[in-house]
């Protein structure tokens, strides 16, 4: 990961941090009512579609989204360098997976070690982000 594309993911993550401190109800737009299909390798994405990311990740987890946001926040500011890495095994998470959830602290991989087995939820189309 590039310093730009730190910068790119810095501003998301403080987009983030905005929303989820506010008291205002999520808004999410009509056209997508999940964030399973959000990623992929575009190289960009328009802002509504990252803002209904976010309104749904607040909608899904909001508290631990949020310390999750200050933390990478912290570790762009403190050690820009491990920001984006797997905090398991160290491999980069793939920039896709980082636009939908630019808080990640695990690779696909990993995380999927630690999601419930049962599958229940859409996350493991979290795979699609590879
Ligand atoms: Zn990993």
């Amino acid at each position: 990961m590039n310093a730009k594309q730190r910068e790119e993911f810095k501003k998301l993550l403080l987009a983030l941090h905005a929303e989820l401190t506010e008291k205002a109800p999520a808004k999410i737009e009509p056209n997508r009512t999940d964030d399973a299909r959000i990623g992929g390798d575009e190289d960009e994405q328009p802002l509504n579609e990252m803002m209904q990311a976010i309104a749904s990740n607040r909608n899904r987890n909001s508290d631990g989204v949020l310390a999750r946001v200050i933390k990478a926040l912290g570790k762009l500011r403190d050690d820009p360098d491990a920001y984006g890495e797997c905090e398991e095994c160290g491999d980069e998470i793939p920039l896709g997976r980082l636009r939908a959830m630019p808080y990640a602290e695990l690779c696909v991989t990993c995380q999927g070690g630690k999601d419930n087995p049962k599958g229940r939820h859409t996350r493991r189309k979290l795979t699609d982000y590879t």
